[in-house]
């Protein structure tokens, strides 16, 4: 394993690469990435590097994402299988037809969507900033919110907004089931409850929580605030309800504490798709890159502006 590491850290060094590892990559990738961090916030640190390529170890609309923000440099993903199945509910036709119905109406997106459908979004979304954008569009304004239907049921409840959502949501939800908080609560009865609404797979949770906000210690963050409420929690035990991949940056953090998944089935095989060896052949053959072309990147590039001139 050192040999191949070795190798890719040459590889960067000779490319002037920097590596991106989301979250829910495997522990192996997130060790050697420059940065580790959600899908936007990666895209956003890598453009503010100068290097030439970025190799996204994600799913293919971060690296397309990645691409929208930095068109100048070339984006690699080492596995052109990591989908994400929240983004393709929708495509920019059903999206389209979908607005038709609702001419007036102001479309807000998910940042886990195809660089087509933010092209026909007026505003992207993460699941941190959802509630303050979508309290930012005049109250008399319809809203199609997308694609994920718990953000969106979510968003609704906390904004008194009536919102028309679109039915999409993660598989890794579906595999979880339902969760039991309560249960949970029952054997973790010390521990901090975190939930990172960032990827699908936890907005439901997210949604959940709301019952359990005034009476135990669920807490709801974005990647980040995540991380950093770990470094200064005193707490022993924390119960984290996303995707595992997260808890190995965590434990790397604070070893004295233990941490433990709302479950263990809250895995993401498309982000696990990215191995070592792949990262290593990524960058060694420049594959494989995903280039948005410069029209749908100019119009996908507005509703992440008009998001990030609000939060
Ligand atoms: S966990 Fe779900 S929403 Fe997140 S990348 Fe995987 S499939 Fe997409």
């Amino acid at each position: 394993m050192n040999d191949i590491i070795n190798e890719i850290l040459k590889l960067k060094k000779e490319k002037n690469a920097v590596i991106l590892a989301h979250n829910y990559q495997i522990g192996e990738i997130q060790d050697i990435a420059d940065f580790v961090g959600d899908s936007l916030g990666l895209s956003q640190q890598a453009a503010k590097t100068g290097a030439e390529i970025i190799a996204f170890c994600g799913v293919h609309f971060m690296a397309e994402t990645a691409s929208i923000i930095s068109p100048n440099k070339k984006v690699l993903l080492p596995d052109l299988e990591a989908g994400c199945s929240l983004a393709a509910t929708i495509n920019a036709d059903q999206l389209r037809e979908w607005k038709q119905k609702f001419p007036d109406a102001v479309v807000v997106s998910y940042v886990n969507t195809t660089a087509e459908v933010k092209a026909e979004s007026d505003y992207c979304v993460t699941s941190s900033n959802a509630v303050k954008v979508v309290e930012a569009i005049p109250p008399g304004k319809k809203i199609l919110f997308l694609p994920d239907k718990f953000l969106g049921q979510y968003v609704s409840a906390i904004t008194g907004r009536e919102i028309e959502i679109w039915n999409g949501a993660c598989h890794v939800h579906e595999k979880i089931g339902d969760i039991d908080f309560g249960e949970a609560e029952k054997v973790h009865s010390q521990a901090e409850f975190l939930i990172h609404p960032e990827c699908g797979c936890s907005t439901s949770c997210m949604l959940k929580s709301q019952m359990y906000h005034d009476c135990r210690n669920v807490h709801i963050y974005s990647t980040e605030g995540m991380i950093g409420y770990v470094e200064k929690s005193d707490a022993k035990e924390f119960v984290i309800a996303t995707e595992v991949g997260i808890l190995h940056r965590m434990k790397k953090i604070k070893p004295s504490a233990e941490f433990f998944p709302i479950s263990d089935k809250s895995v993401c095989e498309y982000m696990k798709m990215i191995t070592v060896e792949k990262l290593y052949e990524s960058l060694l053959y420049d594959r494989y890159e995903i280039k948005v072309p410069d029209e749908v990147a100019r119009r996908a590039r507005l509703p992440i502006e008009r998001m990030l001139s609000i939060v």
